[in-house]
């Protein structure tokens, strides 16, 4: 018999370019230049163009700042954000939150809405009682009764937001985790270029951001993890233009119950961790969208997210179901910046 801390355990796998990876592939010197540090429990990197290699350090530095003030008020693990102190007052007077905070509570309203709630901010208790956030996942699956017990203080209709204000149902709790890294990639993105930097890439734990080129005329490439064998990619995405991508994959970070691994997602209409998808990889025009769409898309799955994606046309979106043989499916807009690894050729399905 195991000891109880290693039947339910949170694996927490570092999620530096788990779900992406710059690719290198540049033939001539000046090659773009990195800086990688910890922030929002994840690592963020800035990519300059080798020709802006001497604005490195001021750039980062803004960079930093910027993600470091989001962290202070999005993070609920942070005592003093305003996020902990929404969760803190729930069922009580509405609290004063910051315009970043207003505006993020805002966008997961209209998610929720785009997704048919399957995003959902208030899921907070359910990742709670599922343990997905490290330290007290349970011994074995969480029963139907729990589970509705749960789901009764689950939904958006738990939220109220006024003119800065915000008001939280009692043992109600946001969790901004699907979207905020994303939200902050973009913040950033608009600071580095209010600073007069045009060719740059902003990464946040695989919610990304590129401006320009990493040299004249080329695009930006971006491998796509294989969710099944990370060390290998399945395709190349090529992004210009301010586009930004995510994903959400089940082996970035997971539960495992009595030797079982549950994804870190929850569909908040069942209560249970998603099952059936190994990873979404989405490409929109801003990286909030991405974030938040590629966490919906992988709660909806392939069929489900067909209505969402006609929601945001701007959207495009790689789906690898979770079964054997792998399946890449694409949305046309994706297929035509996607070039697949020759091994991965024959997988790849265009939906419909
Ligand atoms: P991501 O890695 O961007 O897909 O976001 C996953 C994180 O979002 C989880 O670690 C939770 O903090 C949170 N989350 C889990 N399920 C949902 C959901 N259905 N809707 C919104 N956020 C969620
Ligand atoms: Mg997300």
């Amino acid at each position: 018999m195991m000891p109880s801390s290693c039947r339910a355990q949170t694996v927490r796998v570092l999620p530096l370019f788990a779900t992406v990876a710059l690719l290198a592939g540049c033939r001539r010197a000046a090659p773009p230049v990195r800086e990688t540090w910890m922030t929002m429990g994840t690592f963020a990197t800035i990519t300059l163009a080798g020709d802006d290699a001497p604005r490195m350090p001021e750039t980062a530095a803004a960079a930093r700042e910027c993600m470091s003030a989001l962290e202070d008020k999005l993070s609920m693990f942070k005592e003093e954000s305003d996020i902990a102190r929404l969760n803190r007052s729930a069922g009580q007077a509405p609290v004063k939150v910051s315009p970043a905070v207003a505006e993020c509570l805002r966008l997961a309203r209209h998610y929720a809405d785009i997704s048919g709630g399957a995003f959902d901010i208030t899921v907070g208790p359910l990742v709670r009682a599922w343990g997905i956030h490290g330290g007290n996942a349970p011994e074995k699956p969480l029963d139907e009764a729990r589970i509705q017990t749960v789901l009764s203080t689950i939904g958006i209709r738990h939220l109220s937001i006024s003119n800065g204000w915000a008001r939280l149902d009692q043992a109600a709790s946001v969790d901004l985790g699907g979207l905020a890294k994303g939200y902050a990639v973009d913040i950033c993105f608009d600071r580095l270029r209010a600073m007069g930097r045009e060719n740059f890439m902003v990464d946040l734990g695989g919610n990304l951001r590129c401006s320009g080129h990493p040299r004249r005329g080329e695009p930006w490439k971006i491998g796509v993890r294989n969710p099944f064998e990370r060390e290998t990619i399945l395709g190349t995405l090529a992004l210009t233009g301010g586009a930004a991508v995510a994903t959400s994959g089940n082996y970035e970070r997971f539960v495992v119950i009595q030797g079982q691994r549950y994804a870190h997602i929850v569909d908040p209409r069942t209560g249970y961790p998603v099952r059936g998808m190994a990873g979404v990889t989405v490409v929109c025009t801003n990286a909030t969208d991405a974030d938040a769409l590629s966490t919906s898309l992988f709660v909806l799955g392939l069929e489900g997210s067909k209505t969402a994606l006609a929601r945001v046309p701007s959207c495009q979106a790689l789906f690898v179901p979770d079964r054997e043989p792998m399946e890449i499916w694409i949305t046309p807009g994706f297929a035509r910046q996607f070039t697949p690894a020759p091994e991965y050729a024959d997988n790849v399905r265009v939906l419909e």
